[in-house]
Parts: C-alpha cells; sequence; structure tokens
C-alpha cells in the first residue's frame, strides 16, 4: 500500500520555478527603488519574545488576539513567529543603539510573516511584505518621503487602480478623548452595534470605524470626527503632509475613518488599495508611530512606516515577466565526449553564460528537443566524428545554420555569438 504524501499546511503555499522570476523581479524593483532613496536593508530574526508583541502590536488587536503562532519552547520561553515587522524592528534599532550612531535611520526589509487567519484569495498564514521603518524625524516630509517611496515602487511595477487614501488619527491626547467621545456618542446604540463592533467598543473602540456595515457607516457620519480632536500640532502637521503630496503630484483621498488596527499608531496613516482584488483589497498599509520606540524601552523617537504584502502585489500585477531562458546546451555522444562536455560547460559557466547539458543520457533526438525546451540559442555537438577530429559542431536552434570550430576554440567562438 502506497503512503499518503504529507502535504504543506493551509494557508501556506510553495512558490514554484514557474513563478520564482516574477519574485525576483518583484525584489529587485523593491531593492532598486529602496537604495536610489538611500534606504538600507535590515533582516530581524523569524521568531521574537511574545512579549514584544503584546507590548507595542497591543493585546486587544486582531494580530495577538487570535493570529499568532505562539508557543512554549523546551527551555521555557514563550516565542511568536513574526505576524509584523514593526515591532522587531524597533526592537532591533533599540537594542543596537543605531539611533546613537545616526539622527536618523531610514530601513527597509522584505521578508516572511505568520498569522492564523483564515486562508482565502489574497489571504494565507505565512505571506511576505516588503516595507520600511524610519526612526528619528517628526517632520512632515518623512512622511512624503515614505508615501512617495511606496507610490514610487508601485509605479514601478505599472500596478493600475490604486487609490491612496489618508488620515491624521493625531497624538495620544487627541486619541484618548476621541476614544471617550466616540464610546459616549454610541452607548445608547450599542445593542445595535454587529458583535464585532461591540467587541471593539470594549476593547479597542477606535477600530469601530473600520466597520463595513453600511448602517454602523451612516451612524459614524453623525457621531464625533477624530479631526475634530486633534491639537493644533497635529492639524499643522496633517496639512503639511497634505500640502507636500500635492506638490509632488501624489493623488490622495481623504478618509477620516482610516485608523488602521494596531496599537502603535499616532498621526498619519494612510492605506492603498486596489480595485483588482476582491474583499481583501489592501495592498500597503503605515503610518507613524511616534510613541513606540518609548514604549518597547528605548529614548523616544519619532517613526513611521508601511508594509505592503508581495503576494498581492503579484496579483494586481498584470505585467508578464520575462522568462530566463539557458543561452548555450552542450551535447557529447559517447563516453569520451560525455566527460569532455562537463569541463566545457564549466567553463562556460564560468565565463556567466547559462549552460545546460544531458543528466539523463537521453537520444541525440532527446536532447535536442531539451535545448528548444529551455529556449537554448546554440547547442555545441561533440559526437565521435568531431572528437576524432578535435572539433565541435555549432548550431544556430533559431536559424539551423551549422559549422564547425576547433575544440580549443569554443569558448572564443561562444562569446562571440549574439547569445541574448
Ligand atoms: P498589515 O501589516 O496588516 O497592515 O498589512 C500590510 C499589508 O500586508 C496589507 O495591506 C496586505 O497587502 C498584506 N497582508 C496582510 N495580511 C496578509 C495575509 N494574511 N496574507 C497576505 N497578505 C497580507
Amino acid at each position: 500500500m502506497s503512503k499518503e504524501p504529507i502535504r504543506s499546511i493551509k494557508g501556506t503555499q510553495d512558490i514554484l520555478p514557474d513563478q520564482s522570476s516574477r519574485w525576483q523581479t518583484l525584489e529587485s524593483t523593491i531593492r532598486n527603488t529602496m537604495h536610489t532613496y538611500d534606504y538600507f536593508e535590515i533582516r530581524t530574526p523569524a521568531f521574537e519574545n511574545t512579549s514584544l508583541f503584546l507590548h507595542s502590536v497591543g493585546e486587544e488587536s486582531d494580530i495577538v488576539s487570535k493570529e499568532m503562532y505562539t508557543w512554549i519552547d523546551q527551555g521555557g520561553e514563550n516565542l511568536t513567529l513574526k505576524p509584523e515587522l514593526t515591532a522587531p524592528v524597533t526592537r532591533a534599532f533599540i537594542q543596537n543603539n543605531l539611533g546613537g550612531l545616526n539622527p536618523i535611520n531610514k530601513l527597509y526589509y522584505i521578508d516572511s510573516l505568520f498569522r492564523r487567519e483564515r486562508p482565502q484569495k489574497g489571504r494565507y498564514r505565512q505571506f511576505h511584505q516588503f516595507g520600511v521603518e524610519v526612526f528619528g524625524s517628526e517632520f512632515p516630509e518623512i512622511d512624503v518621503e515614505v508615501i512617495s517611496l511606496a507610490m514610487s515602487i508601485f509605479n514601478t511595477l505599472e500596478l493600475e487602480g490604486l487609490t491612496l487614501e489618508l488620515n491624521s488619527i493625531g497624538s495620544e491626547d487627541c486619541r484618548n478623548n476621541f476614544r471617550t467621545a466616540i464610546k459616549e456618542y454610541l452607548k445608547p446604540n450599542f445593542d445595535k452595534l454587529s458583535e464585532t463592533s461591540q467587541k471593539r467598543f470594549k476593547r479597542n473602540p477606535l477600530r469601530i470605524l473600520d466597520t463595513k456595515s453600511l448602517e454602523e457607516k451612516t451612524l459614524l457620519k453623525d457621531g464625533p470626527q477624530i479631526s475634530d480632536y486633534w491639537t493644533s500640532d497635529d492639524k499643522d502637521h496633517f496639512n503639511e503632509v497634505c500640502e507636500l503630496l500635492d506638490k509632488i503630484n501624489i493623488k490622495f483621498e481623504l478618509s477620516p475613518n482610516l485608523v488602521r488596527g494596531l496599537d502603535y499608531y499616532t498621526r498619519t496613516t494612510f492605506e492603498v488599495t486596489s480595485n483588482l482584488l476582491g474583499a481583501q483589497n489592501a495592498i500597503c498599509g503605515g503610518g507613524r508611530y511616534d510613541g513606540l520606540v518609548e514604549q518597547l524601552g528605548g529614548k523616544p523617537t519619532p517613526g513611521i512606516g508601511f508594509a505592503a504584502g508581495m503576494e498581492r502585489l503579484l496579483l494586481v500585477n498584470q505585467k508578464s515577466d520575462e522568462t530566463i531562458k539557458s543561452q548555450i546546451y552542450v551535447i557529447g555522444l559517447g563516453d569520451s565526449a560525455r566527460s569532455l562536455i562537463i569541463n566545457i560547460a564549466l567553463e562556460l559557466r564560468q565565463n556567466n553564460i547559462r549552460t545546460s547539458f544531458d543528466l539523463l543520457r537521453r537520444s541525440i533526438k532527446s536532447q535536442m528537443r531539451d535545448a528548444n525546451k529551455l529556449g537554448a540559442k546554440y547547442v555545441i555537438i561533440i559526437g565521435e566524428e568531431e572528437l576524432a577530429k578535435n572539433i565541435a559542431t555549432i548550431k544556430n536552434l533559431s536559424n539551423s545554420d551549422q559549422e564547425q570550430i576547433p575544440l580549443d576554440s569554443i569558448l572564443s567562438h561562444i562569446k562571440s555569438l549574439p547569445l541574448k
């Protein structure tokens, strides 16, 4: 009886060779843009102390309350696979005293994250994000730089149908006052709220503004608005962000209810959505978190960042990718030629020429078929006849032209050919 093969975990995906070149193109677009903005890469461990997320993302958030992969290890430590990157990057920033080395730190990452969500199109349990975290500046210029960096990557990827939504949730005082006001306003209607909003009412009232229910949206319209609770500094900061975005021609929509789910956000919040996605239409979210460094034990330092979901970017990226093709296929017929072509392939590869040869000792016909499948431009054939004369036959697969050249001039000859 054959054994049932072991399958991957629900909500995880294999990225197979026919997809990986799209990932590589996406990753290099991200890196190139990050480098033109002078952002430097940071890599943090796959798991952290669970308390890091409790103290930053917040116990009442969806992530911490129900989505984390958490376990006690053999040494009794409480650990969690990272469900987001702002907290780990902030931890690393504090632990390594990056703020002491530079007054401003512009960091970026490309990484895998883990959340135990209900899988659906565009929502997975292991997924990838790229993003930035900038520590050290409270000024609107950096809010605008971070937003323009995200939009510039999306433009390079030629994504269409995107909307940038923008809001400010004010400083801590503003949020505390607004929280009290919204609770006061909703209290008489508590019984009419959905179960989710009732829970949020008790645990995280700001998040009620995220509601999808039309009735609740209408109710909220007549209620207190967060902008009414901005301090004059909050107002000036937000106005300046909007003006600067206008100046560099970045279109945005004001979205007074955009609060984002995590505890650490302050002032500017933004989200980019795509009209090409269904329910999971957010491709990027971010904002300012001026209190987070201090909250995690560092010196008070303002911060701002965003994270974009890479699986979703690939879902909306219509641009087809050029498949990577082989350049040379070497065929050796007979034992002596077979061992000779290993050397020839090695030499070509050392000269950055993409080269394949047959590993299944197949017939010449099958090898020619294999060469075509790999998209090789030229085939080098060394049979017994060629070997006896110390020559090789080179065949151009696009027009079937053939020529014979001395064995010891293969490399120089191949280098003189148009291989692209
Ligand atoms: P968040 O960290 O929740 O603000 O998410 C930032 C971005 O990551 C979102 O806009 C999505 O594009 C992406 N994202 C979040 N959760 C998932 C998930 N479970 N699967 C795939 N992408 C996700």
